[in-house]
């Protein structure tokens, strides 16, 4: 057995490759729904953030008394991520705790 997985190992050698993400500020509520939602634009379907979000506060942070903050940080996942792809949906991280949740 462990022959097979030394040989599998070498014939399907694995390459690293490794990717930097460079976070960018977006403008508003409306540029982040646009993003989330590109096919709702212009319709009358375009959730607001109110409705996907309520006040937009990580409930992890809330919970875990994470007060000393002035504002919730979050980051949109890559399209390229694994919440994205399996999920089918825009993901976002909390920057400060790591809670992840969809638009
Ligand atoms: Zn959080």
């Amino acid at each position: 057995m462990l022959f097979v997985s030394l040989y599998c190992n070498q014939k399907h050698k694995i390459m690293a490759k490794f990717y930097q993400a460079v976070l960018k500020p977006m403008k508003n509520d409306k540029e982040v729904l646009e993003s989330a939602y590109p096919n709702l634009v212009d319709t009358k379907y375009m959730p607001t953030m109110k409705e996907r979000l309520g006040d937009a506060e990580c409930p992890n942070c809330k919970d875990e008394g994470i007060t000393n903050k002035k504002e919730t940080r979050w980051m949109m996942l890559a399209d390229e991520t694994v919440a994205v792809t399996q999920g089918g949906k825009a993901y976002i991280e909390c920057l400060d705790c790591g809670h992840t949740t969809h638009l």
